[in-house]
């Protein structure tokens, strides 16, 4: 791994636990963790993009041995899940092509949640969340998660309290299940400004290639902002433990979002202490046989 940057960001973004939080207190143009010599250099944007380079390089080979150990059972369960919350046009989208897309996209399971089926409303809210989950070896990124269900279920009245406040006892519960089985939990809040949200509805609109990615009910959720920030911010603070913390990453330069959760997962796959698992057969024996077996092969024996 050749990337400068050595200082771990999780303790810089992670939210304290048991703390109320703030989310008005945090920059969303800050850039925690970048060292020095970046953050006044020239070019910063272009350098911080070829650390997220050199990072997805490592970050690969960290979800190959991963999913090697599941494939030779000496994964006792493991798997990385990044949970991906933003207001919209926060970045989630960007932020999985850019920083999971360094993996291989056969070891990723990918999920995005939109507003609950009548299917799903049928059942307990966590239904289609366990329905969704990464097998072990796998890299799980939810975009959007069961936190909808204390957010906007919240901010518009889609339950009465009764209904989702107990969820935030529930999600920890269902959070501390899933470590005990086996999961690394990133939660990652992508924490753009009331502003910058605006320019970037605005490119939507400017950009006949962006029409597409353009919802009129994204600018009446906006309109909901200060709500939306005070769901969040309980939604951090009540679920933000030692062995599942949020973190928040200051969102609106994207270069600095992408080089921040580069690092994040990084730091969590080193934790892990990942090797390629030892070969399980008798490499010397393999390899004579397979010499010995030259000239057995189909060309030899379709001849004549
Ligand atoms: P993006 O997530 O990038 O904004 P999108 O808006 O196109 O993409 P959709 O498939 O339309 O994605 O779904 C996202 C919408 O679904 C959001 O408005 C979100 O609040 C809503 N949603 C997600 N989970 C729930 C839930 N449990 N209950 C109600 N609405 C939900």
């Amino acid at each position: 791994m050749t990337a400068a940057h050595e200082v771990p960001v999780r303790g810089l973004l992670r939210v304290g636990v048991g703390r109320p939080v703030d989310l008005s207190a945090i920059d969303t143009r800050a850039t925690p963790g970048l060292p020095p010599l970046a953050v006044t250099g020239p070019d910063r944007k272009s350098w911080a993009r070829e650390q997220v380079r050199q990072l997805g390089r490592d970050l690969a080979e960290q979800q190959e041995m991963l999913y090697a150990q599941a494939v030779a059972g000496s994964g006792t369960g493991r798997r990385l899940l990044l949970v991906l919350q933003a207001m919209d046009c926060g970045g989630k989208d960007g932020a999985v092509r850019r920083v999971a897309g360094a993996m291989d996209p056969l070891g990723l399971h990918i999920r995005a949640f939109g507003p609950p089926t009548a299917e799903e409303l049928d059942h307990h809210f966590l239904w289609r969340i366990r329905r969704a989950l990464p097998p072990a070896g796998y890299v799980g990124v939810f975009n959007r998660s069961h936190y909808e269900d204390v957010l906007v279920v919240r901010v518009d009245s889609l339950a009465p309290e009764e209904v989702w406040r107990p969820r935030y006892d529930e999600i920890n519960a269902f959070e501390s299940e899933l470590i005990d089985d086996g999961f690394v939990v990133i939660k990652v809040f992508l924490h753009i400004s009331y502003d910058e949200q605006r320019e970037r509805l605005l490119s939507r609109l400017t950009d006949p290639t962006k029409h597409w990615k353009y919802h009129p009910g994204d600018v009446d959720a906006r309109a909901k902002w200060p709500d939306y920030q005070a769901a969040y911010a309980e939604a951090l603070s009540r679920c933000a433990s030692e062995r599942a913390p949020w973190h928040v990453v200051p969102a609106d330069r994207k270069w600095y979002r992408d080089w921040a959760l580069a690092h994040l997962l990084r730091e969590h796959f080193v934790e892990l202490d990942l090797a390629y698992p030892p070969a399980r057969f008798d490499l010397g024996f393999e390899r004579a046989r397979l010499l010995a077996g030259d000239g057995a092969g189909p060309s030899k024996v379709n001849v004549g």
